[in-house]
């Protein structure tokens, strides 16, 4: 049987998630982060563990077939690949910003000046798009000090919180791109191992799609059963089982988090009673 093998960040913000998400999708790798190669007893996979710059080029090559790593570094290697899932976790973006005593006005304030990144060719890119001709300076880590230190007139940078940024004295003033977490493919699989991607995006689907919905069972007079579904709308119609007491049904339905609270005081202003709220593992549609 063929085998799929999958590289992910060996450390570093994207591992945990990484490891989590194919947990959830039932996919055990053996523990053991000193091994550079580790398998799934459970699935056709071998999980590779690399420094995240060095992904989307793993994948491009077929040393790895698939990856998960940051949107970020696929825009800025010049590697081939196909961004196959955006997968919901490692979520930022990628911004210009500058001292916050600069009189900035509009991007052409770049004109002319030196900029700071670790993302020199999304840059590039930006700058070309928009006329400006500034000078970008490529560093390999802590950036945001750059202007301090007299190294640059700005920097552009991964945000998230945006934190790191006030600490140094910083203001973002324009975002380039968003980035989060994505699957990306080798552009020549075999028909073989495209089956097995597709086997884990159906179990990644079923693992996002359950994410931010709690099941919810309660009992509810059935002559209120209309009412409720009205409270429900855009639901899935809701389950109703009659109860051994007469007149009384219980109903089971898949309510979003966000709406959660709302939808069981409407719930229970009708009657409802005995509301259990359960969490969802998996949503096969
Ligand atoms: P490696 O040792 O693998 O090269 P790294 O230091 O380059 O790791 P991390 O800081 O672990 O990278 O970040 C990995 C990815 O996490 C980033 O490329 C980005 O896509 C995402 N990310 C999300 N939020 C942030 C953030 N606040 N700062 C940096 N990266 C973030
Ligand atoms: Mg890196």
């Amino acid at each position: 049987m063929e085998t799929i093998r999958l590289a992910i960040q060996a450390k570093g913000r994207l591992n945990e998630e990484s490891i989590a998400l194919l947990a959830d999708a039932g996919i055990s790798i053996e523990e053991s982060k000193r091994k550079l190669l580790a398998k799934s007893g459970d699935f056709p996979i071998e999980v590779l563990y690399l420094r995240d710059d060095d992904i989307p080029q793993a994948v491009s090559m077929g040393v790895a077939d698939i990856g998960i790593v940051g949107l970020n570094e696929v825009a800025e290697k010049p590697y081939e690949v196909d961004v196959v899932h955006k997968l919901g976790f490692g979520g930022c973006r990628l911004s210009l910003a500058v001292p916050k005593a600069e009189q900035y006005d509009s991007p052409k304030w770049f004109d002319g000046k030196r900029i700071a990144t670790s993302y020199p060719k999304i840059l590039e890119r930006y700058f070309k798009e928009n006329g400006i001709s500034a000078e970008i300076h490529e560093i390999a880590g802590s950036v945001e000090v750059a202007p301090l230190v007299g190294m640059a007139d700005a920097i552009f940078d991964i945000v998230s919180s945006g934190g790191t940024l006030v600490k140094n004295g910083l203001v973002e003033v324009v975002k380039v791109m968003d980035s989060e977490a994505v699957l990306i493919a080798n552009k020549q699989m075999s028909a073989e191992k495209k089956k097995i991607v597709d086997q884990i995006l159906f179990r990644f689907s079923a693992v996002e799609r359950s994410k931010g919905m709690k099941y919810v069972l309660m009992n509810l007079p059935c002559d209120k059963v209309d009412e409720a579904v009205k409270i429900l709308p855009g639901m899935k119609s809701p389950t109703i089982l009659a109860l051994a007491q007469e007149g009384w049904c219980s109903l089971h339905v898949v309510i979003r988090d966000s709406e959660l609270w709302e939808k069981i005081e409407g719930l229970k202003a009708i009657g409802a009673e005995d509301i259990l709220v359960l969490s969802l593992e998996k949503m096969i549609l």
